[in-house]
């Protein structure tokens, strides 16, 4: 782009590549630890300098292999140090590293893997089982890297010519170069499945994956330093651990990853033991942890504050963790599609008079954008809504960290706003307050988020459509205490056909994961329709607001 002066800066251009974060954490904070709880039942114990090492290893072993720049290599790991190596060493060698959610059903996680043309695809020891019976359906996978050494292979792999983590680094020097390229480049890839069809895959690049780090540690984001210890709960397979990974190294902290253990007991010993300062995850995760805290009467001992987002974290739980055990909520808001931060709680100077109960209300809210990120809450024609806090609209975005597009599809899922085009419209349905905190009202795109994992609407009622008894079928979301949302299956039946409830739900054996399973059915008579013959879902889940769940 021209200069509208005429005159360019005459400032050096290095490229914002995410392995200077990594050359930057290993020179500058070295010995920094970064511990692991691994599935060979050990607490690993390892360095920023080691970690950059082993991802040069890595990158040499990559190339040894046959991989070429903007390759994908797939994950389905979880929150470890050798996941840790390869985001690296991927990224920082010129291929793209695609995580995968190991919690889809095989099918879909088959299907993003082919999407996204895996070359390699490295996976972590208890998830082999899964990884045998996909291999059949991985076409373009050419190497599948099972996260260990050899020793900890079990007895038999279906898997033909199974190479190993540990194996492949240890036939490397590590005398390798991180290479420089346009910081526009893929660095890595991620699938979300939080709208209607296929998933849709998000292609990071590496200058927007170090912007969207500087920008979360800031103090008003994240407020991540060198004296942290930081525990990310969400895992490396969603949105990169919401940037963790990254903005660790940029500040050069300790990381403390907790492997597949996120169990209340688990984590409890693990924040103690390795003293952690700071978290983030789903509100479920949280819950979890409090129940086990609780009920043993224990205290944090060095836990100061946490990011909460995915889904909109309850007020019960957010008092809980303030008042009770004295940690800061930071509720934040963000999407696959925007790295995936977007907004953050945290009160301003002048907010910090104001009483208890009116600060309590602000951090409630989803927050204000960082630096970065724009938003806008528009009507259905596409113009701009006031920031009243009482006018809701559908929540539009752009950005430095906002996707332009989803990978391999030419439609651009862009709209414009007062005319103006190049605003992401997020699904979501929000207001914002005259100093720009946000709040999500609603939500437009039709899923359901349990846990922080999507389960789509549209999937259910096309399986309960399926059944003979069945005339036409509805699935909303309905809160529910741990999960935040349970898919609740509202089923009108063929004249004269009956089913029961228990019928219906183990029809869906097999068709989904379990976890996708609507927790309840509820039979009706008719379901409310728009003259235009959609289903009124809003209209719904007003309805079935607080409808029990079994078991909520
Ligand atoms: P994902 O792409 O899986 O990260 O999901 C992004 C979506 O999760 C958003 O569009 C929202 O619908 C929802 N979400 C994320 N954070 C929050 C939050 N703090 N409150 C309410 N909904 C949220």
């Amino acid at each position: 782009m021209p200069s509208p002066a005429g005159l360019m800066g005459q400032m050096m251009a290095m490229p914002l590549l995410i392995s200077s974060l990594l050359k930057h954490a290993a020179r500058h904070s070295g010995d920094t630890e970064i511990v692991s709880k691994r599935l060979e039942g050990d607490v690993h114990r390892s360095s920023w300098a080691a970690t950059e090492f082993r991802a040069r290893q890595l990158a040499q072993a990559l190339a040894r292999l046959g991989c070429q720049p903007g390759d994908r290599v797939g994950t389905l790991a979880w929150n470890g140090h050798r996941h840790l190596e390869i985001y690296y060493g991927v990224s920082g060698s010129g291929l793209v590293c695609h995580t995968i959610n190991p919690r889809l059903f095989p099918e879909q996680i088959a299907w993003i893997a082919q999407d996204a043309r895996d070359r390699v695809l490295c996976f972590d020891l208890n998830l082999l089982p899964l990884v045998e019976k996909l291999a059949p359906a991985l076409t373009h996978t050419e190497h599948f890297v099972l996260m260990t050494d050899r020793a900890h292979m079990p007895a038999h792999s279906a898997l033909p010519g199974l190479l190993f983590f540990e194996e492949l680094l240890a036939a490397e020097d590590g005398a390798y170069v991180w290479p420089e390229f346009d910081e526009n480049t893929a660095s890595s890839i991620c699938y979300t499945s939080g709208t209607t069809g296929h998933p849709k895959g998000a292609v990071y690049s590496h200058r927007s994956t170090v912007l969207h780090a500087f920008a979360s540690a800031l103090p008003d984001a994240m407020d991540c330093s060198s004296r942290d210890v930081v525990l990310p709960v969400v895992p490396m397979f969603h949105v990169n651990a919401w940037g963790l990974p990254y903005s660790c190294a940029l500040v050069g902290c300790k990381l403390v990853l907790p492997g597949p253990f996120l169990d209340g007991a688990s984590l409890y010993q693990l924040f103690e033991s390795e003293g952690v300062t700071f978290s983030a995850g789903v509100p479920t995760v949280w819950l979890g942890l409090l129940q086990h805290v609780q009920s043993q009467g224990l205290k944090f001992s060095s836990f100061k504050r946490t990011v909460i987002g995915g889904s909109a974290c309850p007020p019960a739980l957010m008092k809980t963790l303030q008042q009770d055990f004295g940690i800061e909520v930071i509720h934040a808001w963000g999407m696959t599609e925007l790295s995936p931060l977007g907004t953050l709680s945290k009160l301003t100077s002048r907010q910090l008079g104001l009483p208890a109960e009116a600060q309590q209300r602000l951090l409630e809210k989803q927050g204000r954008v960082i630096y970065g990120i724009d938003m806008a809450i528009a009507d259905d024609v596409g113009q701009a809504l006031p920031w009243d806090g009482q006018s809701a609209g559908n929540l539009l975005v752009r950005g430095s960290w906002v996707i332009s597009g989803y990978f391999g599809q030419a439609a651009s899922p862009l709209v414009s706003l007062d005319g103006e085009p190049g605003w992401f419209p997020t699904g979501d349905v929000a207001t914002i307050d005259a100093d720009g905190f946000m709040q999500i009202t609603d939500r437009s795109k039709d899923v359901i988020k349990s846990g922080g994992e999507w389960i789509s609407s549209i999937e259910l009622e096309n399986i309960a459509m399926a059944h003979p008894a069945v005339q036409e079928a509805a699935v909303i979301a309905c809160p529910h205490p741990k999960w935040d949302e349970r898919p609740l299956l509202l089923v009108v039946l063929k004249p004269g056909a009956s089913v029961s409830r228990e019928a219906l739900l183990s029809f869906y054996a097999g068709q989904v994961v379990g976890w996708q399973v609507p927790d309840d059915v509820v039979f009706l008579s008719e379901l409310p329709h728009t003259a235009t013959g959609k289903l009124q879902k809003l209209k719904l889940r007003e309805q079935f607001r607080s409808h029990r769940l079994p078991g909520a």
